[in-house]
């Protein structure tokens, strides 16, 4: 792979302002390079509404249907991903034909997804050079061939993508709990589990605790190691309202964020002139991974003013909703201010800034993402931000709680759906007793577990459900050798990637349909369900014409390949695939 010389690289002032008409410009140019401009503005019209699809971008969730745009209920970054998947272009036989490994390694990852969406299923025997095409029914066998003649089905990991729909996640789980195997890796291992432990511990839901109407009516907005402007663009205007409505954000994160600094609404053409709203009252550019200190200092402090003024903290709601406070103020009190503040990197005058607005709020909400969950110390830093919340009395009521905000569009609803390699016991039993099988205990591998198990040779074959695996995990050329390790790597996908490229000793890719697409099959047109960081649930009904002949969706083609591999000895998956 070459890159070319630095002198390409422009470096500019940081922008000011965020939105307003260049998204919708890049929308506008987005469209017309990808997508037939037909096609791709009907795609627009039906992304995010009621009788819709899904972003399959993100997952920020959707207002009430009565609060949502008619027009354009979508930001740049939503629009980008759907005309990228309703891509003009398709590759196939011809492609591969063109195009061998050899060749393909050379690419970069961002111009193999460029060559257009996958139209055949494919397979690259051992030994072989070229990716060539196959039928349904051999890829299914191929698959059932290399999964049934390993020695435990623990040698098989079985990853899922954030992507995939709630449909597909649950048929997924069911199969390869049916093949023997808790091997369930999915994206969230690598994104938000810390989340998931503490906030599980804390407040005993996994999950935000808010709903997306409580940010505009919140007090105060506590935003860490999260950039919405670039990761969850519409969440920018819900920051907007909250300031309409008189409430405060503060940000906290190493790096300056422009969508805090100015925002301006892509509808609202009148607030393109100017600098915007700017949505930060107070920027705190805490040292990396300073978080954790800067929150203990600001309980630190709280505390203080609390011993003189005894209803800084909300003591009712602690008594009555809360364990373990004298611990808490034990710790408070055992703490080393002046330690803290040097560790958070912040300036004492800040922080004393941020307590007094803390002290003037009745209703935080706390919100994160990756700046804080990706650190090895995230799950006490998210322990620390739920203290805050119960010191304040600011949990489980309108405008006040938690928010970690997701990435992927359904990485919350594939875990509901079981993808977990450590599903409870409550889990697994119910599952044995409406599918009337037993379901394997021992838990299985996480993303990391899964690299090092297919370097030592402890699994051997790896299946991914959406995902570009080899980028998405940590240490590359380790990833990638795990991958050519592999005696069969098997991919559902839309577009081809580097995981596909980087592939086990024989290899298929299975072309899956998009949100955007209809799933028309004998019981007449599908929908799916995705779940967004709010904890709703919501229906995708594609409708648009596949962009090639020969495609399934998801769902069955977890089902073909199950059907195939179990045989007799599936439950369920076979109705589906019919
Ligand atoms: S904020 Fe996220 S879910 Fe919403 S349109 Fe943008 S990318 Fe899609």
């Amino acid at each position: 792979m070459s890159f070319k010389k630095s002198d390409e690289l422009k470096i500019t002032e940081p922008k000011k302002v965020a939105v307003g008409f260049p998204a919708i410009a890049s929308v506008g140019y987005r469209i017309w390079e990808e997508t037939y401009v037909g096609r791709g503005v009907k795609t627009m019209f039906k992304l995010n509404q009621v009788k819709g699809y899904d972003c399959p971008s993100c997952a920020w969730p959707d207002p009430d249907p009565s609060e949502r745009s008619l027009i354009a209920e979508y930001c740049e970054n939503g629009a980008k991903a759907v005309a990228w998947e309703a891509s003009k272009e398709t590759i196939g036989a011809e492609f591969f034909a063109e195009n061998s490994i050899k060749e393909l390694l050379t690419k970069s990852n961002y111009w193999l997804e460029k060559q257009g969406r996958l139209n055949s299923p494919m397979y690259l025997p051992q030994g072989g050079t070229h990716y060539q095409t196959v039928t349904w029914e051999k890829a299914f066998e191929i698959a059932a061939h290399e999964l049934n003649k390993l020695n435990d089905p623990d040698e098989a990991i079985f990853y899922t993508s954030g992507r995939a729909s709630n449909e597909a996640a649950f048929c997924y789980q069911l199969f390869v709990r049916q093949f023997g195997t808790n091997n369930l890796p999915d994206c969230s291992n690598m994104c938000h589990e810390a989340t998931g432990v503490a906030l599980s511990e804390t407040t005993g839901i996994g999950k935000a605790s808010v709903k997306l109407d409580d940010i505009s009516q919140t007090d105060l907005l506590l935003i860490f190691g999260q950039n919405p402007g670039t990761n969850a663009p519409r969440m920018l205007t819900e920051l907007q309202k909250l300031k309409q409505n008189g409430g405060k954000i503060i940000a906290v994160n190493p790096m300056p964020e422009t969508g805090f600094m100015g925002f301006k609404h892509p509808q609202k053409p009148w607030e393109w002139v100017g600098d915007g709203t700017p949505l930060q009252d107070l920027y705190l550019q805490v040292k990396i991974n300073g978080d954790l200190a800067l929150v203990k200092a600001i309980l630190v402090l709280l505390y203080r003013k609390q011993k003189i003024d005894a209803s800084i903290f909300d003591e009712a709601f602690i008594s009555k909703h809360s364990t373990g406070y004298s611990e808490f103020l034990a710790q408070l009190a055992n703490a080393d201010y002046d330690d803290l503040v040097q560790q958070s990197g912040i300036a004492v005058a800040e922080i004393e800034k941020a307590a007094a607005y803390i002290i003037d709020a009745k209703k935080i909400i706390i919100a994160w993402a990756m700046g804080i969950t990706q650190h090895t110390n995230g799950e006490d830093t998210i322990r620390e931000f739920v203290n805050l919340l119960l010191v304040k009395g600011s949990i489980a009521k309108p405008g006040a709680g938690t928010l970690p905000v997701r990435g992927h569009s359904n990485v919350q609803g594939d875990r509901t759906m079981g993808i977990w390699e450590k599903s409870p016991e409550s889990f697994l039993s119910s599952l044995e007793k409406a599918f009337d099988f037993k379901a394997p205990r021992e838990h299985g591998v996480t993303a990391v577990e899964a690299v090092e198990h297919l370097v030592a040779k402890k699994s051997k074959v790896f299946v991914g459900l959406g995902g570009n695996f080899v980028h998405a995990a940590p240490d590359t050329s380790l990833v990638e050798q795990a991958m050519n390790d592999a005696d069969f790597t098997m991919h559902i996908a839309t577009k081809l990637n580097r995981s596909h490229v980087v592939h086990g000793k024989s290899a298929l890719i299975l072309p899956c349909l998009g949100r955007t697409e209809i799933d028309e099959t004998s019981k007449g047109k599908q929908f799916i369900t995705t779940e967004d960081t709010a904890g709703r649930v919501r229906m995708s009904m594609g409708d648009l014409t596949p962009v090639a002949p020969n495609l399934k969706s998801e769902v069955a083609i977890v089902c073909g390949i199950a059907a195939a591999t179990l045989k007799e000895k599936q439950k369920c998956l076979g109705i589906i695939f019919q």
